[in-house]
């Protein structure tokens, strides 16, 4: 079976809830998987994505066009200190390893390793495993050893925030020191599903409502913030580049 035909297929479908896409149609957002994504997309990661398609927490991974988009914009910029909170199966962090160069690294963050240790053997298969230093446990307090090195300090030149969304302004005051002048944070899911513009009445799933407050928050605490450029893409569930300036 070719890779369109298969991609076709329900396998290949963007789920609707999922806030895979907030472009004007799903048939638009397929367009663009079955047109730019899925030609492209390296088979790993299509093995990774088909591997995370089964696991029930499945709502979480990574959209293959974020992915793409991450891993030219981490070619973009030239990454090679990079780091990631939030693994889950690792998709981003594929798409992340396979972007630096072979002495690149991932400084990558979750406190599951059970979901990573899924992914593992793709990634190994792939020959990038060697670029990640994966830390299963909560992110802050590693964000605070990295902090008292100062080695560390202004050291990154990338980093992907993707994990609980309650935590995010206590990651900003950490990553500001520890990315470099020039490197940039993403912050992931910055659109919460569409629910940032809901009504207080909108029937929102539960999660949803709760981060809903967290992430106007950010938004608004990003947009304010004189240290960073900001730029919000509706890209996946919407991502906000913050590129440290001072
Ligand atoms: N980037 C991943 C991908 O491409 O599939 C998706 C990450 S998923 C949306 C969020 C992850 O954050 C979960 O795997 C969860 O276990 C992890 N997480 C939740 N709280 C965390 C914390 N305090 N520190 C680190 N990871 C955390
Ligand atoms: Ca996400």
């Amino acid at each position: 079976m070719s890779s369109s035909e298969s991609e076709s297929g329900q396998q290949g479908r963007h789920q609707e809830v999922g806030h895979k896409s907030l472009l004007q149609s799903d048939a638009l957002y397929q367009y663009m998987l079955e047109t730019s994504v899925y030609p492209r997309e390296p088979e790993c990661m299509k093995e990774l994505r088909e591997i995370t398609a089964k696991h029930p927490w499945n709502i979480m991974t990574t959209s293959a066009d974020e992915g793409q988009f991450l891993n030219m914009l981490l070619k973009l910029i030239n990454a090679k200190n990079t780091m990631e909170i939030g693994v889950y199966t690792g998709y981003s962090l594929l798409a992340t390893a396979l972007a630096l160069p072979d002495d690149g690294k991932i400084l990558a963050m979750d406190i599951n390793r059970e979901n990573y240790e899924l992914g593992l053997p793709v990634i190994e298969k792939a020959g990038v495993a060697h670029k990640i230093d994966f830390r299963e446990g909560p992110a802050l307090p590693v964000l605070d050893l990295l902090l008292e090195d100062e080695k560390k300090q202004g050291s990154f030149d990338f980093v992907f925030v993707d994990a609980d969304k309650d935590n995010y302004l206590n990651y900003h005051k950490r990553l500001l020191e520890l990315v470099k002048v020039g490197g940039v944070i993403a912050y992931d899911n910055t659109l919460w599903n569409g629910s940032v513009v809901a009504p207080p009445d909108a029937p929102l799933r539960k999660y949803v409502r709760y981060y809903r407050d967290f992430v106007l928050d950010l938004n608004r605490a990003l947009a304010a913030d004189p240290r960073i450029e900001i730029c919000q893409l509706p890209v996946g569930d919407g991502v906000t580049l913050c590129r440290r300036i001072k």
